[in-house]
């Protein structure tokens, strides 16, 4: 079965009666050297499970399936399930579950799996919906072993900056405190049926197991990355003077300066260690009154 054939997936949807929705951003990868090159790098060790978040017809499904262990596949859309049952119906490895991975218990469908060992995420996202994936993935707590998943490349490129460039943010600064992200290839609209308006990449994300930065609270260092980018035109002391309006504004300049910063530096040109710092800065400021 070739799901990289554009007739086939075509066939494949008018047998089944589907149509591609755009609401639920399919868009289906139909060039095999991509899939392959995905499915070969979202993960190093054979033995894991992969979390596969809307495998539409199946295409990335198969490729994974015949690489990992485990395969579990959350599809939103109803009408694809009879056809993954027919797509992955050679294959022993794998559980696909009608759901929407935003509604799903992600905890409780892979318990069983982080009990046999190491579990990855792989997806080809639609767009509209990447950032709040993500970050239900990372705030899951989950010990996701690596996640790689296909976005616009402009996301992916904020993904993956470093501090001081144009492209970095609070998602990037939000992201580094989680796990390390690599961008690993570009692909272009043609590889796709129907083909979507923008680039793509693929962004893989090694997330630690031991946190290289551990601020007091958790909690401090994503509100300090919010308010910092919130207003990153506005030096950081009246950023975060906007945001944290219940502490004095010399109390914050101070906590910069004490971080060894001058107080006309801008959000974007701390990393996260810094932005570690200075939470653990704000948080005993706090502590203190
Ligand atoms: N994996 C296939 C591929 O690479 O060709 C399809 C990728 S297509 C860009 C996105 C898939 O995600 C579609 O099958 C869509 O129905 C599914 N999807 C969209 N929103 C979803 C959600 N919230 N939960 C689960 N699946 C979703």
């Amino acid at each position: 079965m070739n799901l990289c054939d554009v007739k086939t997936v075509k066939d494949i949807m008018a047998m089944f009666g589907l149509n591609f929705q755009k609401k639920f951003g399919q868009n289906f990868l139909v060039n095999r050297s991509v899939v392959e090159d995905i499915a070969d790098n979202c993960c190093d060790d054979a033995d894991s499970t992969i979390l596969e978040i809307g495998p539409g017809i199946g295409t990335l499904t198969r490729e994974l399936a015949q690489r990992y262990k485990n395969l579990v596949a959350l599809e939103i859309d109803r009408g694809f399930i009879p056809v993954l049952g027919y797509t992955l119906g050679e294959f022993n490895n794998t559980a696909v579950i009608n759901e929407d991975v935003m509604k799903a218990d992600i905890e409780k469908i892979l318990a069983p799996y982080f009990e046999k060992g190491k579990v990855s995420v792989c997806a080809n996202l639609p767009y509209y919906i990447t950032t709040p994936i993500l970050m239900k993935l990372l705030d899951s707590g989950l010990p996701f072993d690596y996640i790689t998943i296909m976005i616009q490349s402009e996301v992916a490129n904020r993904l993956c900056a470093k501090a001081g460039t144009r492209d970095y943010g609070a998602i990037t600064a939000v992201l580094g405190y989680y796990g390390e992200a690599e961008r690993l290839f570009k692909v272009e609209p043609y590889n796709f049926v129907p083909p979507p308006k923008v680039t793509s990449a693929i962004v893989r994300i090694k997330l630690y197991k031991d946190k290289p930065y551990k601020p007091l609270s958790e909690d401090c260092y994503f509100k300090t990355v919010k308010a910092a980018f919130e207003q990153r035109r506005k030096t950081l002391p009246n950023a975060l003077s906007a945001f944290f309006a219940d502490i004095d504004k010399e109390k914050l300049t101070q906590a910069v300066i004490d971080c060894g910063f001058s107080a006309d530096i801008r959000g974007e040109k701390l990393n996260v260690g810094d932005f570690c710092r200075l939470s653990d800065r704000i948080y005993q400021i706090r502590q203190e009154r």
